[in-house]
């Protein structure tokens, strides 16, 4: 066995996504049409418009600390 770069390693990969309409295939943070509105965020296909992903963006748990 050698070490040669010959094959994909299973780590060190970008979250490819696909959409199930077109088949475009892209890295999250490169292609798609990422809508921020609020807390929510919607991955839109640039090719066809459809949404991929629709999730709550929740960066901060709010440090709400009564004392
Ligand atoms: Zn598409």
């Amino acid at each position: 066995m050698n070490a040669d770069a010959s094959g994909s390693p299973p780590s060190r990969r970008k979250s490819v996504l696909f959409c199930p309409e077109c088949h475009f295939e892209s890295p999250l943070s490169d292609g798609w049409l990422v809508v921020s509105d609020g807390d929510e965020r919607t991955i839109v296909c640039p090719e066809c418009g459809h949404v991929a992903d629709h999730r709550a963006e929740r960066a901060t748990p709010t440090p709400q600390h009564a004392d």
